[in-house]
């Protein structure tokens, strides 16, 4: 199937205008009031209003490969963590992450995401090799999402021509972050956002709504660390609860406490690229699409290879599509465009660089 007869917005070059839009300055006590829902017909128009003047209706769309759902970490949320023995493992060769990328390119998309667990196992001169590649091929953004890698991959990546660079933190809650991410290290993934910036990264991090612990007060909170860092992508999805992982037990999240934060997140930081998160479809069907009207501007179809991409289980219901790549990214235009929006294959940069430059 093909996406030809889909309006789709393709830019000349890689430029970005610069946001249009000042940051609201929303205090600690109004982010409160927000999340319990005290004002949700103001909140939500004015982040529909401010996406719509910052982006005009477009949404960027972004292809990701999960190559490898391998990982060292314990995180007590999440159904790829070393302990879950259920779940079938996989790598993908150069070759499959290459062909992967091929096909994104060549359905013109903008952006390539490549992500995995923390997998050590691809090196950081394999990774290097793989953006060379891809660079050289095709002229695609390049997102990374590899979890807490050292610095001197990070730069090495860069160097080789990575643009972005994902780092979750999933909550800014020093014991929270203890309670749900068992021997990560908080200040360490803090300073190495930090880094990520330093090295000229568009760099994103986000949060788990309603992970087990989590209340509202922690959450606006969240929501001011994350402005606060000045980033270029803030990614916000519901907790959603894995049958294989220690939270198992635990209630999922909110799809509407989620819209409001991403709203929220929308007014006060206007440029930033905010993806609606394939959990919340997981968990509600029409709720990632309905982000879009609330604040989001972005979304990202897997172009993970149909053989493995349901092993890419964080969640249960994630990838749970078998159609082929090209099918399911015609259904996302086709539901973006539904909404009186735009699919957009253009790299879609963060808008945050520019807005800080000339301020
Ligand atoms: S959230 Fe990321 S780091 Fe934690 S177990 Fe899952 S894949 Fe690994």
């Amino acid at each position: 199937m093909h996406t030809s007869h889909i309006p789709i917005i393709k830019q000349a070059s890689s430029c970005t205008q610069p946001s249009l839009l000042k940051p609201m300055a929303l205090s600690y006590a109004q982010i409160l009031e927000l999340l319990q829902g005290q004002d949700d017909e103001w909140l939500f128009s004015r982040a529909q209003l401010a996406t719509e003047l910052e982006f005009q209706q477009q949404v960027y769309l972004r292809g990701i490969v999960e190559f490898s759902n391998h990982c060292r970490n314990h995180c007590h949320y999440c159904g790829l963590r070393s302990e879950n023995r259920q779940v079938k493992r996989y790598r993908l060769s150069n070759e499959a992450i290459l062909s992967a990328v091929d096909s994104i390119a060549a359905l013109g998309l903008g952006t390539v995401v490549l992500q995995s667990g923390d997998d050590f196992s691809y090196s950081c001169k394999r990774i290097s090799t793989l953006i060379t590649e891809i660079k050289q091929r095709h002229n695609l953004a390049i997102t990374l999402s590899l979890g807490d890698r050292k610095h001197h991959e990070l730069e090495n990546w860069r160097e080789a021509g990575a643009d972005r660079y994902l780092l979750k933190m999933e909550t800014f809650d020093r014991a929270l972050f203890a309670r749900c991410r068992p021997k990560a290290h908080f200040d360490e993934r803090i300073s190495r956002l930090t880094h990520l910036k330093s090295l000229g990264f568009q760099t994103g991090s986000g949060i788990i709504i309603d992970l087990p612990g989590m209340t509202d007060v922690i959450l606006a909170r969240d929501i001011q660390c994350l402005t606060e860092l000045q980033l270029d992508m803030l990614a916000c999805g519901p907790f959603i609860a894995h049958a294989q992982t220690p939270f198992a037990t635990s209630p999922n999240g909110s799809t509407l406490k989620s819209h409001r934060v991403s709203a929220i997140l929308r007014l006060m930081n206007p440029g930033a690229n905010i993806p609606a998160t394939s959990s919340l479809d997981a968990l509600e069907k029409g709720a990632r699409e309905q982000a879009l009207k609330r604040g989001c501007n972005v979304i990202m179809p897997s172009f993970t290879p149909t053989q493995v991409s349901a092993d890419y289980s964080i969640y249960p219901g994630k990838n749970q599509q078998q159609h082929p790549a090209a099918e399911r990214l015609n259904q996302v235009c086709q539901q973006i465009q539904s909404h009186g929006l735009l699919p957009s294959f253009s790299r879609g940069d963060s808008k945050r660089n520019q807005y800080v430059s000339r301020h």
